[in-house]
């Protein structure tokens, strides 16, 4: 049994499943797929959460010097 091509007379060269996966077979496969949850570390400097080999976004210090410079956040206004 030849595979059927959605254009006529076109050869189907692409590989073609022998059989469908179950569901539960596609699940068992996906089992592995998620995704990770980032590790933070406490910054030296103001001991806030923040992930490792970068800039602390609190402070913005990196290995003790500073290389950000942080901005004072706006106060959130009610929206009406
Ligand atoms: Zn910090």
């Amino acid at each position: 049994m030849e595979a059927t091509h959605p254009r006529e007379g076109v050869p189907d060269l692409a590989g073609q499943p022998k059989k469908r996966t179950p569901h539960a077979a596609q699940g068992d496969r996906r089992s592995h797929l998620r995704l990770k949850v980032s590790s933070l570390s406490p910054c030296p400097q103001c001991r806030n959460p923040k992930p490792a080999h970068q800039a602390c976004p609190h402070c913005g210090t990196y290995r003790g010097r500073q290389v950000l410079t942080i901005k004072a956040r706006k106060p959130k206004t009610a929206t009406p």
